[in-house]
């Protein structure tokens, strides 16, 4: 196959450039292993140029009146979506994603720039009333030069959408692709250095050890956003703290529960299970609700029923629209998937469906694994513990709610969770004691433009896409003035 994009550059200072290592890194398909296109390889060195840009050009950034700013990051968006087909493929073939449900990703990233454009007004301080004999007040500053660090599940998306909040604060950034998929970072720089002032929106690609560390350390940014695994999360504030003091939020894993009562229609709760464990990106999604908690009245039920639907899902070429489920993204995601279907053999759970490779000629080359279920799930488990990041549910059940909220609790993990009953005390009872941040009743998967998401426990700091994000890259400074 031909590369499927000749995009190659990163961005600095509003030009498309190589890294000054010279070198490129291949991208590859993960659904045929073939080499699909080429990124620079980023260097410590392009980490300085990249945040001597950003700091060069984010005062001025800064003094944009917001309509001026805002109109700036609506125009981006609207060229973003000129291109947005272009993308699509390159995200597909580079992510390994399904076609239809990736149509939104550029989408969301649109709408993001338009919100927070939106929200520039907002950007509002305070007065208190400390003392008659001054006017105390607060304002918002922005950080300056702040960094993002985007996972490989939705790159484009994660390297626009928050972003957004950053730049409506009037801070330059620095993006920092996944390396496993960094094509469609490198279309949104030729858009970015066309639409954003230089220096505004930087791209740097390469590895997370050089290029992703080098930003973690360099004392020159002083915020760090992350979206990615909790290890690398905490190796990130490891790093940070041994060069500055910074202010670091992370997005990180989910072992998400979703409590099902027995007053639900088993068809409904089946629906809902294989919808929460998002097939369409192989279960790759921090929100996936990968543990299934069912009441013992309706466990055998919704069993049946929801491995009925994934022994169904169709595997196959992700660019097909008829396609359920494509390949993990990347080899050492496959093996870390695959090792999930080592330690179960002999763990006491039950395989009800799945839990290998696919057979067949299709399924020789790439990064394959079938839709699979567990059932029998228990606390102490790896299924029940770890976050597979892959199309792994893990289904256990419950007699008590109290059982069922201990259950739901028992990991280091809690970063979404769903309750399901038509019974509103028990639904918001349970909704409080889940110790997660993102709690759907009757609902799964959903993000909600303007709601806020975070996680609890090891699932993170921090809360992004809604208003607090914005304010996430200020700094206030209070001014009290003297009046007698
Ligand atoms: P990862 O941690 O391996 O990598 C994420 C990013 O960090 C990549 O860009 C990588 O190059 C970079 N990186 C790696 N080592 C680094 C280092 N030492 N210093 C700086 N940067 C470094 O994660 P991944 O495998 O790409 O993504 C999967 C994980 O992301 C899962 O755990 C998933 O739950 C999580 N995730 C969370 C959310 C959320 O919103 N909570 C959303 C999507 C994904």
């Amino acid at each position: 196959m031909a590369y499927v994009t000749t995009s190659n550059r990163m961005l600095i200072n509003g030009a498309l450039v190589h890294s000054s290592s010279g070198e490129f890194d291949e991208s590859i398909n993960p659904a045929t292993e073939e080499v699909i296109g080429q990124s620079p390889r980023g260097t410590k060195e392009d980490v300085e140029r990249a945040v001597a840009a950003a700091e060069t050009a984010w005062p001025g950034w800064a003094a944009t009146t917001p309509s001026e700013r805002g109109a700036r990051m609506r125009a981006f968006g609207e060229a973003l979506r000129a291109r947005s087909e272009e993308i699509l493929k390159v995200e597909v073939a580079d992510t390994g994603n399904t076609i239809t449900p990736m149509r939104g990703d550029v989408g969301v990233a649109v709408e993001s720039l338009g919100y927070y454009a939106g929200l520039i007004h907002e950007l509002k301080g305070e007065t208190m009333p400390a003392t008659p004999d001054n006017l105390h007040l607060t304002l918002r500053e922005p950080y300056g030069v702040v960094a993002r660090i985007a996972p490989f599940n939705h790159p484009l998306m994660f390297a626009v959408a928050r972003t957004a909040a950053a730049l409506a604060a009037g801070n330059a950034v620095i993006v920092k692709p996944p390396e496993t998929s960094p094509l469609s970072a490198m279309v949104l720089a030729e858009i970015a250095s066309d639409m954003l002032p230089p220096g505004v929106f930087n791209i740097l690609t390469g590895a997370g050890a050089t290029v992703g560390d080098a930003i973690v350390r360099h004392p020159g940014i002083k915020r760090i956003a992350f979206i990615g695994s909790p290890s690398t999360g905490r190796a990130i504030q490891r790093a940070a703290a041994e060069t500055a003091v910074k202010h670091v939020t992370l997005e990180l894993g989910g072992k998400n529960p979703l409590i099902a009562f027995p007053d639900t229609d088993p068809d409904t709760i089946a629906d809902a299970a294989v919808r929460g464990m998002n097939f369409t990106w192989q279960g790759q999604s921090c929100g996936s609700t990968s543990r299934l908690l069912l009441h013992e009245d309706i466990h055998d039920a919704v069993l049946e029923r929801v491995v009925e639907r994934v022994s169904k899902l169709k595997i196959g070429d992700p660019t097909d629209p008829a396609t359920d489920m494509g390949p993990v993204n990347s080899r050492i995601q496959h093996e870390k998937v695959l090792s999930f279907f080592e330690t179960a053999k002999s763990d006491g759970s039950r395989r009800m469906t799945g839990g290998g490779r696919p057979s067949g000629a299709n399924f020789e080359k790439g990064f394959w694994v079938e839709p699979t279920v567990y059932a029998g799930v228990r606390p102490g488990m790896r299924l029940w513990q770890e976050e597979v990041f892959g199309p792994i549910l893990s289904v256990g059940r419950w007699r008590t709610v109290d059982e069922a909220i201990e259950l739901a609790n028992s990991t280091e993990y809690g970063l979404t969770g769903a309750v399901w009953t038509n019974d509103i005390r028990n639904a918001l009872s349970v909704a409080r004691q889940i110790r997660s941040g993102h709690v759907w009743i009757n609902g799964v998967s959903n993000h909600f433009l303007g709601v806020p998401f975070g996680g609890m426990k090891n699932s993170g700091v921090g809360r992004e896409e809604g208003i607090e994000e914005m304010f996430s890259y200020t700094e206030a400074k209070t001014i009290n003035i003297m009046l007698n």
